[in-house]
């Protein structure tokens, strides 16, 4: 494997790209805004200089990173030739559907189609295309350059091959990949939804403030940010949709959202994105964050 296009340049599809150039692979970076792809391109620069001035990576690594990517407003001519897409646009099943159509039309028989998403079926994704046995999640964590994992998803159809080789291309990244089967929330957001809305839940029923819920979650149980601080750095909006498509793919009231985060994505307050969620964002800097007051 050698080009990768990576599709949406936006939170992850920026990482994505970042980490893919990193390690020597020719980067196309796609999004259907310009403003997107500019945005996607700093971040990266900016990343890649924090890198630098700690000593984590050279200048020269810089300057090679930055030379792997080339970006593109034209799926078709972005992706012509590119051994691996991977897809990091909207969360949204129209859209990924439309997509996947379009890739399995512009791409070449043998690539293989990986699809960051969070919570819809890969299965589903490679039922829009005419190779389901090439479609495979390959699920990236915020913030990509960090964080080791990426969780390997295997639609109904995709096949062995396609799973070997999409877990050492993880591998030739520096991370773990880890291989989980096509099921609402794979695996990472099975268990790590329910734990949020169970302190929402905890929350909405009077037993303890947000600072107080998640102090012992830190330091009674050594997460590294309570559950609280996390649904408002993940979007509470983002919650609420995974949360939905885990209740409506098991049929069971054990994944229903806590109507509380369904109030506050209603109201509009969806933590760090928009100024306010569990904590205030709007004067303080992230580090200084203040508490919001639930009676
Ligand atoms: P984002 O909103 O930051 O970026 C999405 C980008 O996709 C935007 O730049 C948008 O212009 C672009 N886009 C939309 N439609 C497009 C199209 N048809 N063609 C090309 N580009 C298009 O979203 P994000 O947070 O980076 O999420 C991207 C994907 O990654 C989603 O599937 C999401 O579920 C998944 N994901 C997100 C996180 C996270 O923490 N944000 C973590 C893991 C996985």
């Amino acid at each position: 494997m050698e080009n990768i296009a990576v599709i949406g340049a936006g939170t992850m599809g920026n990482g994505i790209a970042h980490v893919f150039a990193q390690h020597g692979y020719q980067v196309r970076l796609i999004d259907i805004s310009e403003a997107s792809l500019e945005r996607g391109i700093q971040t990266i620069t900016k990343n890649l200089d924090r890198m630098v001035s700690k000593t984590i990576i050279s200048e020269a690594v810089k300057t090679t990173t930055l030379q792997n990517i080339s970006s593109f407003t034209d799926l078709k001519s972005g992706v012509a030739g590119v051994d691996l897409v991977v897809e990091a646009a909207t969360e949204n099943l129209k859209v990924k559907l439309k997509l996947f159509e379009d890739l399995d039309a512009y791409c070449e028989d043998e690539t293989i189609l990986a699809t960051n998403t969070s919570s819809i079926s890969i299965t589903q994704i490679g039922a829009a295309t005419k190779r389901p046995e090439k479609v495979i999640g390959m699920h990236f964590m915020n913030p990509v350059p960090i964080m080791k994992l990426v969780e390997i998803i295997r639609g109904y159809s995709t096949s062995d091959l396609v799973t070997e080789t999409i877990m050492e291309l993880s591998r030739s990244l520096g991370k773990t990949p880890t291989e989980v089967n096509d099921y609402p929330g794979f695996v990472a957001n099975r268990i790590l939804m329910p734990m949020i809305n169970e302190a929402i839940e905890t929350l909405y029923n009077g037993v303890a403030g947000v600072s107080e819920i998640d102090t012992v979650m830190k330091l009674g149980m050594a997460h590294p940010m309570g559950p609280l601080q996390l649904a408002d750095f993940i979007g509470l909006d983002v919650c609420l949709s995974i949360l939905n498509v885990m209740y409506d793919g098991f049929k069971t009231p054990k994944y229903a959202p806590c109507p509380l985060l369904v109030n506050m994505v209603m109201a509009g307050k969806l933590g760090v994105k928009s100024g306010e969620g569990f904590y205030d964002y709007s004067n303080s800097r992230k580090a200084e964050k203040v508490a919001v007051q639930f009676s």
